[in-house]
């Protein structure tokens, strides 16, 4: 792979192929009597983020105070979702070892659970980009002070990082990379969800990670 193109992975829904939050409120909910309505609210909360229609950093911390997690919900969720790899980036795991150099994952979900879950792919911490836990008291809740917390959290961590840069993401938040210009090409994959309202804004609709190889080698 050409040292100058710089692949950029979104985690949730891509990496992996559900919604790390979801997961982690599922495991933190278990015993509560109103989980399925706090559920249904972060899947609200989640999808308006994801169509842009409210700003990340309200959706993220709105969520994290109605799940109100305990380490061992990360511990299982961790487990959970190294289980829960996408079919095509397990496939292609090779790739991603070959060529980890080239690959940063930028991601609104979270370090302390995506570095274990991806640990097999080489990507090296200094180019995973997540946000991070403050535990405290017991309690756990979000580095406000990371950039990934806040509204056009991606642009500002993509913008540091030179090269061809091709990102590659199921949302709104990876899409926006490309529009604010650092990042070339906007991949959307949809092998796990297809937000159809972002087909038209994509320089290529893919639902395997072997098509981005080839995309790579044909097309740039
Ligand atoms: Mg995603």
């Amino acid at each position: 792979m050409d040292k100058k193109i710089k692949l950029i992975i979104d985690f949730d829904s891509t990496f992996v192929k559900l919604e790390t939050i979801e997961i982690l409120a599922d495991f933190a909910l278990h015993t509560k009597n109103d989980k399925d309505k706090i559920l249904n609210q972060i899947k609200d909360i989640t999808n308006k983020a994801m169509i842009g229609k409210i700003p990340f950093s309200r959706a993220l911390n709105q969520r994290i105070k109605l799940i109100n997690p305990r380490q061992e919900h990360i511990n299982k969720t961790i487990i959970f979702l190294k289980k829960n790899i996408s079919k095509s980036f397990e496939k292609n795991i090779e790739f991603f070892r070959k060529n980890h150099e080239n690959c940063y994952i930028i991601s609104g979900g979270f370090k302390e659970i995506i570095m274990p879950v991806i640990e097999d792919f080489n990507i090296k911490e200094n180019q995973i980009f997540a946000n991070t836990f403050i535990h405290k008291n017991n309690n756990i809740t979000i580095n406000e002070n990371n950039p990934l917390s806040k509204d056009n959290g991606k642009n500002i961590i993509a913008k540091n990082i030179s090269g061809y840069k091709i990102i590659v993401g199921d949302g709104y938040t990876d899409y926006e990379v490309k529009k604010y210009k650092n990042a070339k090409k906007f991949v959307q994959f949809v092998e796990n969800i297809n937000r159809i309202s972002l087909n038209n804004k994509a320089d290529l609709v893919c639902d395997d990670f072997k098509k981005i190889i080839t995309f790579i080698k044909n097309d740039i």
